[in-house]
This record gives C-alpha cells, sequence and structure tokens, in this order.
C-alpha cells in the first residue's frame, strides 16, 4: 500500500489545479484520470462547442444582416467548421496534457474506486491519503426510451467527432446543451427539430426569457415540439423516427440525446470509504465540500453544485483554502452563468422568483433592448435586462440579461452584486454611449421613477 499526500480522482476542472499546486510544493499527489486529460469542459463541452457556435453564429448574424442592406448568400463548409472544432479542442486537451507532463504528475490513466477509508485503487495501484478529492464530474443521461439503446444516436460525448452534420438533426432536450448545439446545427445548415418535454424551452428560467430564444431559435427555421414527451426511437440503417406520446412522428439521419447529466459515482464503490451518495447519484457534501468521510471532498458537479466549469474552479479554490486552515463555504458564491444561444440569457445572483422563495420583499425592473439605441441601430433589438433588488436596502440581488452578448455583459451586475451595489450604485455610473452596457444604468434608473 502507497501513503501519499493527496488523491485526486478525475482530471477535471479542479483537479488539474489541485494537483498542480500540491505538486509544485514537493507533496505526493496520485491523480486517477480514466478518459482524457482536462475532463467534460476541454474534450466535449465548453471548448468544443462554443468553437462550433463560434462558426454557427456567424453564419446565423450574416443571414440577418438583410435589414441592414446586406445580402448573404452563406455557403457553410461544415467539414472545415468541424475541423477546425477539433483542432481547438484539440489544443486545449494537450495543454491540459502538456502542463502534467511538465510538472511530472503521478498520473494513474486508470478508472479509480474505493477500496477502503481514503484508499483508493485503479491501474494496479492501490493508495492511501489523508487528504481525497472526488472531481469525477457526469455523463451524458439517456433515457430509458423504448428502443433508443442501441441506435446509433449521438450525445455531446460524440457530436464533434462528425465530419459533415446531419441533413435532418432531431434533438432530445431543449435545456442549454440541447438548445446550444441545436441552433448551431440549424445555422451550419441542417434542418433541426427540438423535441422538449416542458410547454417551453429553458424552463427553469423566467418564461419571458425562454419566449425570447424561443422566438430566435424559430426565426432561425428550428421545429419545436414542446410538451413532447418520446414513446419510441427507432433507426432503419440510414434514418431515425422518433414518436411522441401524443402520435406526433418526426424523422431524421441524426438524433442528438442531450437530457440532462448523470454523475459518475457508480464505479466508485464510494461505500467503501464510508462516502454517502444523495438519491440523484451526486456525493453528499457538507457546506466545506467534505463528504461523510472525514478528509474525502467532492467538487464541481459530481458534488451537485450547479454544473459549470466556473463553479467547479471555483470550488478548487475554496478547497485550497480550507485545506490551508481557512475554511471556505460552499455557498459563498455570486452564481452566474449564460447560454450561449443568441440571443444570450445571461442569469447572476437571484431572479425575482428565488428572491420571493428566500423569502425576501424585492423590487423589479425590466428594461426592452428595443428600447435601447444600441439595439436599435444595430438591429439586434430582441431582449431585455432585468434587475432584482432588495426593496428594504436598494442592494442588488440578480440580473436576468437576455440578447446579445449578455453573458459578458452581465459580469458587471455580477461584480456590483459581489460588492454589495444598490441600484442608486449602479444609476450613478455614467455608461458609454451607444453600448449595451449603458443599458445597466438605465434600468436601475426605472427604480428612481417606477
Ligand atoms: C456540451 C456541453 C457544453 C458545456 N458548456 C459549458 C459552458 O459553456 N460553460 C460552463 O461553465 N460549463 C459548460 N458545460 C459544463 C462543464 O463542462 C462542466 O460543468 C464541467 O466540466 C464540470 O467539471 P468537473 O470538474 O466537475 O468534471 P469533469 O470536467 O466532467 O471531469 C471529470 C473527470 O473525471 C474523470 N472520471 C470520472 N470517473 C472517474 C473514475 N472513477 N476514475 C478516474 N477518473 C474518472 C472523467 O473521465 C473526467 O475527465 C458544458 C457541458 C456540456 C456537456
Amino acid at each position: 500500500m502507497e501513503e501519499v499526500d493527496l488523491i485526486v480522482i478525475g482530471s477535471g476542472q479542479g483537479g488539474i489545479p489541485l494537483t498542480r499546486d500540491y505538486t509544485k510544493a514537493g507533496k505526493r499527489v496520485v491523480l486517477f484520470e480514466r478518459g482524457k486529460v482536462g475532463g467534460t469542459c476541454v474534450n466535449n463541452g465548453c471548448t468544443p462547442s462554443k468553437a462550433f457556435l463560434a462558426a454557427a453564429h456567424s453564419a446565423g448574424r450574416a443571414r440577418r444582416a438583410g435589414p441592414l442592406g446586406i445580402a448573404v448568400d452563406v455557403h457553410v463548409n461544415q467539414r472545415a467548421a468541424l475541423q477546425r472544432v477539433r483542432k481547438v479542442r484539440d489544443e486545449w486537451h494537450e495543454s491540459s496534457e502538456r502542463r502534467i507532463a511538465d510538472l511530472k504528475v503521478d498520473l494513474v490513466r486508470a478508472s479509480a474506486a474505493f477500496t477502503g477509508e481514503r484508499t483508493v485503487a485503479g491501474g494496479g495501484r492501490e493508495v492511501r491519503a489523508p487528504l481525497v478529492v472526488i472531481d469525477t464530474g457526469g455523463t451524458p443521461a439517456v433515457p430509458p426510451i423504448a428502443g433508443l439503446a442501441g441506435t446509433p444516436y449521438l450525445t455531446n460525448e460524440n457530436w464533434f467527432e462528425q465530419e459533415t452534420l446531419p441533413p435532418r438533426l432531431i434533438v432530445i432536450g431543449g435545456g442549454y446543451v440541447g438548445l446550444e448545439l441545436g441552433q448551431g446545427a440549424q445555422r451550419l445548415g441542417s434542418a433541426v427539430t427540438i423535441v422538449h418535454a416542458a410547454d417551453r424551452v429553458m424552463n427553469r428560467e423566467e418564461p419571458d426569457a425562454s419566449e425570447v430564444v424561443r422566438s430566435s431559435l424559430e426565426r432561425d427555421g428550428i421545429v419545436l415540439a414542446l410538451n413532447a414527451m418520446t414513446a419510441t426511437v427507432s433507426h432503419d440503417g440510414q434514418t431515425f423516427a422518433v414518436t411522441l406520446l401524443d402520435g406526433r412522428r418526426f424523422e431524421a439521419e441524426g438524433l442528438l440525446v442531450a437530457v440532462g447529466r448523470t454523475p459518475n459515482t457508480a464505479d466508485l464503490a464510494a461505500e467503501r470509504s464510508g462516502i454517502e451518495l444523495e438519491r440523484n447519484g451526486t456525493v453528499r457534501v457538507d457546506d466545506y465540500l467534505e463528504t461523510t468521510c472525514p478528509g474525502v471532498y467532492a467538487l464541481g458537479d459530481v458534488a451537485g453544485q450547479p454544473a459549470f466549469t466556473h463553479v467547479a474552479w471555483e470550488d478548487y479554490r475554496r478547497l485550497t483554502s480550507t485545506f490551508a486552515g481557512t475554511p471556505r463555504r460552499r455557498d459563498d458564491r455570486v452564481l452566474s452563468y449564460s447560454t450561449f444561444t443568441e440571443p444570450q440569457l445571461a442569469r447572476t445572483g437571484l431572479n425575482e422568483e428565488e428572491a420571493r422563495m428566500r423569502g425576501i420583499d424585492v423590487r423589479v425592473e425590466t428594461l426592452q433592448l428595443a428600447d435601447t439605441a444600441r439595439g436599435e441601430e444595430w438591429n439586434i433589438p430582441e431582449g431585455y435586462y432585468r434587475l432584482v433588488v432588495e426593496r428594504s436596502t436598494n442592494k442588488i440581488l440578480g440580473a436576468t440579461l437576455v440578447g446579445y452578448e449578455a453573458g459578458e455583459i452581465v459580469h458587471a451586475i455580477g461584480f456590483g452584486i459581489q460588492l454589495g451595489a444598490t441600484w442608486r450604485d449602479l444609476d450613478n455610473f455614467v455608461g458609454i454611449h451607444p453600448t449595451f452596457g449603458e443599458a445597466l444604468p438605465s434600468v436601475a434608473r426605472l427604480f428612481a421613477t417606477g
């Protein structure tokens, strides 16, 4: 049995920096990775999907230039676009590999499982450490739809391996992965149908945010089948047929399943180390990301944290602080995120419903981007900016921004929340004219008149 200072299972967004820091500090670290170094984000998540959308949205924006007097006949070279996606992805993956190699990290390329308390085995090694960090992420969930298993359906794990896109594509799932890849495919030449069980896309967000995104997807030509429960899937060697419980039927050469993620805990034998799981399979952690086994921590997607790369990375910073003797709670962040559909739907802090559920008395103001100079001048008027403030303190609690590059602009509000800013602070700030950013003080100003 080998004794080391730290064991990390999974080279995801927290696993690599933790391993790096400990290795640099001269500690003995063993990192287990059963797949590609860098995890989901680098290999089949953020990096390739955003490189894919860079091509797709260029095509989409060009097609929408008509009202500006620009008639564009867009020719998409799918092969070249997808090759570039893989090139970007591979460069990021290789740089993760290089960092590990340069540091001479003790990397075991194998699946790891617990064999006892804080004891992990894999690839012929069995290692024990006072500290173990589980960063095993998740894999695409595959629903038990009759006929689906055994068909050549796609998930985000093989999507980016395609040389060209299917002429027709059905996407099962109207969450952010389904919408991003679905809109991307439509803009790059597939005829896309998105099948979604709820009555609106992005149904965890505000209804009018869903509505703006829906309208843009349909404007691109996407067919949305809502309230749609898939009953059966079949494949005849060339074409998929998807039938819904209500009898609707769709056919396409490609099928993408994007209905959520399953945490990677099934192979961990976590119980051998006294680590309890939640009912949904994520690792049960306390406020400090510690599992039910002292000394074993979990971070990122597998710990049931909001499934974003920046969250997993921020968890790494929390653990670093905790391990250094300054414990940091896992709920001390202003959570922000964005979908990269066009328009983008970006959030920071709380929306109105979340604030009210916490019993906070709030005021809410909304500015439509159609009423901004930038929206009109650049002919990108879709969307709105909404601020939620606490009535008693005027403090900004959150924002929903829907619109062009909203994921960039929302940072200003997230930072303001972190600094405890009120709507008056934002109102006093003079934005640059004519930008979308100046709509932030404009929406704050509505609290004075509203
Ligand atoms: C299509 C798509 C697009 C996305 N886009 C974005 C985005 O734009 N922005 C964003 O913030 N987030 C995005 N995400 C989410 C983001 O990728 C994840 O939240 C992030 O990768 C989670 O990091 P993690 O460290 O928790 O786990 P992961 O990155 O999933 O890493 C887990 C690693 O553990 C390894 N592993 C698992 N089990 C074992 C085992 N038993 N032994 C050894 N190794 C094991 C896996 O092989 C994997 O490498 C996207 C996800 C998808 C699917």
